[in-house]
C-alpha cells in the first residue's frame, strides 16, 4: 500500500479542473436561461476515462444523464460513493462573469464554482490521481456527476434506485456541497404545499355582505405562528435544531374595489430527522380543520405536497464520518461535525441505507450569489483528504 499512501494532489490541476467545470455553462433548464448539465457530463466522462476509471452515463431525462465513473475495489473491498451535482442556478443579476473563472487573491470566481464545482473538481481529482497511479485499491470508487439537485433531485433519484435495485454496490457515500470542510452528519428536510381559503366576493362598499378571503387567511397565518410554531422546540433535534416553518408566497384579491373571494399562501417546513414530511403534512391538515371548524366564515384546503424531501442523519461513529475526520485532521485541522438546515442529495442516498455525510469546499453563505466564489486552497484540501479517505478507509475499518 506504500504507493497509494505516497500519492499527492496536484494543486495545479485541480485549478485548472474546477476552472474547466466553471468555464462550461450547466444552468439547471428550470432556471433563467438553462443549459443543462451536458457540457459538465461530457467533460466529466472524459476526465474519468483518460484517467483510468471505468465510465459510464446513468440516463435520467431526455439529454440529461448522471456520469458515473469506477475504480474497481481490489479482493472484493468496500465501495466508497462520492457523489456532486453537476447543475447550478441562473447567472441572472450576477455582478461577475459567470464562466469566466476568474481567479483573484485565491478565489476563483463563477456560478456553480462554490455550489457545487468545487467539490466536483476535488472529487474528479482524487479519483483521478488514484486511477492514473494503476494501484490495486483496498477502497474501490464510484464518482457519480448527478443532474437536477438544484430543483427536483431526479439525478441522484435515479442513482439512489440504482443503488437500492442492487445494479450499484455502495457501502458509505460522501456528498459534496459547500461545508466549509465540516462534516454535515445530519440535515432537515422538508415539505411545500399551498394553503388556499375561499370567500365570498362582493362589493368592496359593503364589505359586510360577502367573506373576505385575505381576512380569513390573516385568522391562518396567525394560527400558524401561534398555535403551531411554539410545539416546534418540543421536537428540538440534536444537529438540526427545530423543525420550522416558513409562508414563502401569498396570491389574493381580484381588484382594488372587490371583497377578496381567495387566497393562497405557500408553505415550506422543513422537518427534522425522524419526522415524516407527509406526515406532518397530514397533522397540520388536521389542525387547519380544525381551526376552520370552530372559526365563522373560514373554508380552507391543505394542497397535496409538491415537494417531499426527507431528513437525514448518519451516526457520528460510524467509519465514513471516523474516516473523513482522520483523513480532515491531516489537511484541516479543526472541522467539526455539524447539522444542517438546508437539504442535499444525501437524504436521497442514507433513504436506500447508504450511510451518508456532506463535505466540500466553500461556504453556503456564497452559494447561489450575484459574485459566486470558492477559495482555491480550500479546493486543493478537499481533494487531498478524500484521496486520503479512500486510501486509509479501509485500514479504519478493521482496526
Ligand atoms: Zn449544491
Amino acid at each position: 500500500m506504500k504507493r497509494l499512501a505516497n500519492l499527492k494532489i496536484d494543486p495545479g490541476e485541480v485549478d485548472a479542473v474546477l476552472r474547466d467545470l466553471v468555464a462550461i455553462p450547466s444552468v439547471n433548464p428550470a432556471f433563467a436561461g438553462g443549459t443543462g448539465e451536458a457540457g459538465v457530463a461530457a467533460y466529466a466522462a472524459d476526465y474519468l476515462r483518460r484517467n483510468g476509471a471505468l465510465v459510464e452515463e446513468q440516463p435520467v431525462l431526455p439529454g440529461r444523464s448522471n456520469v458515473l465513473g469506477r475504480l474497481p475495489a481490489s479482493e472484493d473491498g468496500p465501495m466508497l460513493l462520492l457523489e456532486a451535482h453537476m447543475d447550478t442556478v441562473q447567472t441572472t443579476g450576477m455582478t461577475v462573469d459567470p464562466f469566466a473563472g476568474r481567479i483573484e487573491d485565491g478565489r476563483l470566481y463563477g456560478r456553480g464554482a462554490c455550489d457545487t464545482k468545487a467539490s466536483l473538481a476535488a472529487m474528479l481529482v482524487a479519483v483521478g490521481t488514484l486511477g492514473r497511479s494503476g494501484g490495486s485499491l483496498p477502497t474501490g470508487v464510484h464518482l457519480a456527476a448527478v443532474v437536477d439537485e438544484e430543483v427536483e433531485y431526479r439525478g441522484v433519484s435515479v442513482l439512489a434506485g440504482a443503488i437500492s435495485a442492487g445494479r450499484l454496490r455502495v457501502d458509505a457515500a460522501v456528498v459534496g456541497e459547500p461545508t466549509e470542510l465540516h462534516r454535515v452528519v445530519a440535515h432537515k428536510g422538508c415539505v411545500r404545499f399551498h394553503i388556499e381559503v375561499r370567500g365570498m366576493s362582493g362589493h368592496s362598499s359593503e364589505p359586510a355582505k360577502g367573506i373576505n378571503a385575505i381576512q380569513s387567511m390573516a385568522e391562518v397565518l396567525s394560527f400558524l405562528r401561534n398555535e403551531i410554531e411554539p410545539g416546534y422546540e418540543a421536537l428540538r433535534h440534536a444537529w438540526v435544531g427545530p423543525p420550522t416553518h416558513c409562508v414563502s408566497e401569498i396570491v389574493g384579491g381580484d381588484a382594488p374595489n372587490t371583497i377578496p373571494g381567495f387566497c393562497r399562501v405557500t408553505v415550506d417546513r422543513r422537518t427534522v430527522p425522524g419526522e415524516d414530511p407527509l406526515a406532518v403534512r397530514a397533522a397540520l391538515e388536521e389542525r387547519l380543520h380544525g381551526l376552520a371548524r370552530r372559526t365563522p366564515g373560514l373554508s380552507l384546503t391543505v394542497g397535496k405536497p409538491f415537494i417531499v424531501d426527507y431528513a437525514m442523519e448518519v451516526d457520528p461513529r460510524s467509519p465514513i464520518v471516523r474516516r473523513l475526520e482522520a483523513a480532515t485532521e491531516k489537511f484541516a485541522a479543526g472541522k467539526r461535525n455539524l447539522g444542517a438546515a438546508y437539504g442535499t442529495d444525501a437524504s436521497k442516498l442514507a433513504r436506500v441505507g447508504v450511510p451518508t455525510v456532506v463535505f466540500g469546499p466553500g461556504s453556503i453563505a456564497q452559494a447561489h450569489t450575484s459574485d459566486e466564489w470558492v477559495s482555491l486552497a480550500e479546493t486543493r484540501t478537499a481533494a487531498a483528504t478524500l484521496l486520503d479517505l479512500i486510501v486509509h478507509y479501509r485500514e479504519d475499518e478493521e482496526t
